[in-house]
């Protein structure tokens, strides 16, 4: 636990043993595995519950890391409803699908919980890699690179490893201490830390022999209205990131949420769970036009959250949200969540790589850029989807290293929704944008 990691109700709570192995037994092992396929880092599903249900849990987590280097997270904040649970072969029948993400929970918990290692014997590879950004795409990139050999080196500006995983998934989903569970393994196949901002680089093209860009996004979006930088108007990241990993930003009674999509929910549960009485979230547009997952909507009712639907703001004062039509909410806070912007500041000082919408431009297949020295995936290349949409891009990224460098390494199917059915960004696809604001926004 962090240093201020606070304690909230989990979401969903582990299974027991017994009632893993009774899920697992419900597994119709389907030839085709439409769940597997429906999962963007193609982990082995019905193999990984086989051997659940043959009481072999770390087995199973190996077959999981072998596809998932972080297949803790990805169990735990996994949209599984509309992933692999939502590929389930018994939605065909009006049966309850197989919980996977609780499988793969329980498999991986057992995997930490017995101190597991990533399987890897690798013979060292004289070539050596730049990762910048300790996400989980870097994350998946470096750990994939290692299997290979390859030298890997993560750079991040800020303190604690894991990007999203530690600073903007909500607490009652991922803590940050779960997130360093992941990077200490990451780290225990020989992948090299350290915390540094990138100025220039120049120093890592002579250093490395490929880098990958894993930066994320930026900051939340400002809606630039008058009262926005009032004390009492907060950013969704901002707030999540601090009482996650410091202090938490105090929140008075009634809180305003400014968005439509997950972070929006993410923000408005953690207000309402560190005492807020009253949460709203107030929404620009209709109810059928949220962004947020259905599942995610009605965990934020269940616990209190309210909505209005078709407020825009116009204007911020200390006490209230003034919006369109001479609509006033009160409220003691703001927290917005509209969308994170890019970071063009830092991705225009790489050279020769190509830009689109804000977005870096990547082959679909390998993750290259148009500069064949820099390789990219996550969030900066998809405009902000899920962690395991990230993970499935930093290990194909890898991939296209290591065949780009030569080695015989046939590239896999690694590729996430985002990526199948993209254009040759990997900008479009079925996987709704995390925060969806910021695509018309760059
Ligand atoms: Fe098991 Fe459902 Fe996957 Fe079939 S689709 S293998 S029943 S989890």
């Amino acid at each position: 636990m962090t240093k201020h990691e606070i304690t909230f109700p989990e979401l969903h709570p582990p299974l027991s043993t017994q009632a893993a192995i009774a899920e697992a037994d419900r597994c119709l092992y389907c030839f085709d595995a439409p769940c597997a396929s429906a999962c963007p880092t193609h982990i082995d599903v019905p193999r990984f519950i086989k051997k659940i249900a043959s009481g072999n849990p770390l087995g199973s987590a190996e077959t999981i890391v072998e596809a998932n280097v972080l297949g803790l997270s990805c169990s735990r904040v996994c949209p599984v409803e509309v992933l692999c649970e939502g590929a389930c072969v018994y939605h065909n029948i009006n049966h309850k699908p197989i919980t996977i993400g609780l499988l793969q929970r329980h498999a991986m918990d057992h995997f930490y919980a017995s101190s597991g290692k990533l399987p890897y014997k690798t013979v060292p590879h004289a070539k050596k890699v730049a990762c910048i950004g300790a996400g989980p795409a870097s994350l998946a990139c470096a750990a994939e690179l290692r299997k290979r050999g390859l030298g890997v080196t993560i750079f991040e500006k800020r303190s604690i490893p894991g990007g999203l995983n530690t600073y903007g998934v909500a607490q009652y989903k991922f803590t940050p201490s779960d997130a360093a569970r992941e990077v200490e393994l990451v780290r225990a196949t020989g992948v090299e830390f350290r915390q540094a901002e990138i100025r220039s680089t120049e120093d890592l093209e002579r250093a490395y022999d490929a880098v990958f860009i894993g930066i994320g996004l930026g900051r939340t979006q400002p809606l630039g209205i008058p009262g926005e930088n009032l004390p009492s108007v907060l950013n969704a990241l901002d707030f999540i990131a601090a009482y996650k990993t410091a202090q938490p930003l105090p929140v008075g009674k009634t809180v305003a949420v400014i968005g439509g999509g997950n972070t929006a929910i993410d923000a408005a549960v953690a207000a309402k769970l560190l005492g807020a009485a009253k949460v709203s979230i107030l929404y620009r547009r209709a109810e059928a036009n949220m962004s947020a997952f259905a599942f995610e909507y009605e965990h934020a009712r269940s616990v209190g959250v309210s909505f209005v639907w078709n407020a825009r703001p116009v204007r911020f004062t200390e006490r209230s949200v003034e919006c369109d039509g001479g609509v006033s909410i009160p409220c003691d806070n703001v927290i917005i969540a509209i969308g994170q912007s890019r970071l063009l500041e830092t991705l225009q000082k790489i050279g020769a790589i190509e830009l689109r919408n804000g977005q870096v431009v990547v082959n679909p297949r390998t993750g290259q850029t148009a500069n064949p020295k820099y390789f990219a995936g996550g969030d900066c290349v998809n405009g902000g989807r899920e962690v395991v949409d990230a993970a499935a891009e930093g290990k194909r990224a890898a991939q296209g290293i290591i065949e780009a460098m030569g080695t015989d390494y046939s590239v896999p199917k690694v590729t996430s929704p985002t990526v199948q059915n993209a254009s040759p960004s990997g900008q479009s696809g079925p996987s709704p944008l995390r925060s969806p604001e910021v695509r018309n926004n760059g």
